[in-house]
């Protein structure tokens, strides 16, 4: 028996008749019986069709970092679209959006546009413009988007095909890519800074970019070792290459400022969406304000007819204002601490070795396995299946994270501490069942 209700399966039947695999985006695609259809959510929860109630740490993958259908957002976005949702032109609500972003994060300059993978193209094209290079080095199991560029070696290719960690293959994640494209990427480990300085100091001018996720927001949450980022800092200062740091998930969810306050660090260009709208789509370039202005009219293009749209500066504006003036980051790292802490120790009681990664606003852990990973070859040495078979029993309970465990354990602010003890009760319950299986 899958996830699906009654209502739900009929619902999801109609949908693969019109939508490939009856989604749209294939990481919602969990099988014939278990891709759910949600009817609503609200604060921290979700609802499928067949009423079914869930706490959501998912959250649509991360962006929801207030709670679902937020009214404050809802209304400000409401009011803001009876006057027009988009414009050939500029809006003050651009401009505004721009400015609490460039002060929160302390970039000097900002572009708008729709989506994560909107906002890593262009800021892959901004380095390579600026620097007049063509390849970039990105990292194993890192995640940026659609762009063919980076579709290789993601954290969901076969470990069998990556090769060694000194000389690693590049891995196409998709069908569909040409063949010369593979030729502009380097992928390297995470966290290997020798192997990095050795790559850069051989290959420096042919270098655009160094692209990297903060914190590893698509493989478990694993965190950058000590120096690591700031090796990337100053090899990308050193050999006037730049530095991209991907904060599509850890952007305005781990600190205001997102990682670049969080470890201290000033990239030459950053990218956000997720959590910059509640849900609602929105997202941006920043940066230093030489890098930034690559981008020239008639020379560096950026640009998308719905960048800026008032519907999702509406709502970035709304979520920076309640994210700058209410306790959203002190309640969701007590909470995410309790369930850290709390799942440690369910996980002692149970005698199933793991280790507990990340932080508070997207934490993983990792089964079977007390070395905490620092990249995808040691990731691989915990039991996925083990974590696949747990989660699906606290899904099956009303508590939802996602099943698979690279992809982190979100909190919203509307999360309480009673759910978090829900939860805790609920993961007990699924270890028990799983002892009884065994
Ligand atoms: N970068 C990172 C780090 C991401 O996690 C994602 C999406 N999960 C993207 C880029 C792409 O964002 P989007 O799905 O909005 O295109």
């Amino acid at each position: 028996m899958g996830l699906q209700g009654k209502k739900t399966r009929e619902l999801y039947q109609r949908a693969t008749k019109v939508i490939p695999h009856g989604v749209n985006s294939n990481f919602r695609y969990w099988g014939q019986d278990d891709t759910l259809v949600i009817e609503r959510g609200e604060g921290a929860y979700i609802w499928d069709a067949d009423g079914r109630q869930s706490i959501d740490y998912r959250l649509a993958f991360g962006p929801i970092i207030l709670g679902h259908g937020y009214p404050a957002v809802v209304k400000a976005v409401q009011r803001a679209i009876e006057k027009g949702t988009l414009f050939a032109w500029t809006t003050p609500l651009e401009i505004e959006v721009c400015e609490k972003i460039s002060k929160i994060c302390k970039v000097d300059k900002v572009r708008l546009t729709n989506s994560g993978s909107e906002a890593t193209m262009h800021a892959l094209r901004i380095a390579r413009a600026y620097t007049g290079r063509e390849k970039f080095i990105k990292f194993e199991g890192q995640y940026h988007g659609m762009l063919d560029y980076f579709m290789f070696s993601n954290a969901s290719v076969p470990l069998s095909a990556v090769g060694s960690a000194h000389n690693p293959i590049n891995v196409p994640m998709t069908s569909g890519i040409p063949k010369g494209i593979v030729e502009y990427v380097i992928n390297l480990p995470y966290n290997d800074i020798d192997r990095l300085e050795q790559e850069v100091r051989a290959h420096w001018g042919d270098i655009a970019a160094i692209i990297v996720e903060p914190i590893m927001g698509n493989l478990g949450s694993i965190m950058p070792q000590a120096g690591f980022l700031e090796a990337i800092r100053s090899l990308c200062t050193e050999y006037g290459i730049v530095m991209i740091m991907d904060e599509v998930k850890t952007g305005f969810r781990i600190a205001p400022g997102g990682a670049q306050e969080f470890f201290g660090i000033q990239s030459d260009l950053v990218t956000y969406a997720k959590a910059l709208g509640n849900g609602f789509p929105i997202a941006a370039i920043a940066g230093k304000e030489e890098v930034m202005m690559t981008i020239s009219p008639g020379h560096m293009a950026h640009g998308g007819t719905y960048s800026g749209n008032v519907v999702g500066t509406a709502a970035a504006s709304a979520t920076l204002d309640i994210l700058s003036s209410e306790p959203v980051y002190d309640t969701i790292n007590k909470h995410g601490k309790l369930l850290m802490s709390g799942i440690g120790e369910l996980l002692d009681d149970a005698g199933i070795p793991h280790v507990v990664m990340g932080v508070p606003a997207m934490f993983g852990f990792a089964l079977g396995t007390d070395l905490q990973p620092r990249d995808l070859r040691s990731y691989h040495k915990s039991d996925i299946n083990l974590y696949e078979h747990l989660a699906m029993k606290l899904i099956q309970r009303g508590v939802q994270p996602d099943a698979d465990g690279r992809e982190p354990w979100f909190l919203c602010y509307s999360l309480t501490e009673a759910d978090v003890a829900r939860t805790l009760q609920v993961f007990e319950e699924s270890l028990a069942e799983l002892k009884a299986e065994n």
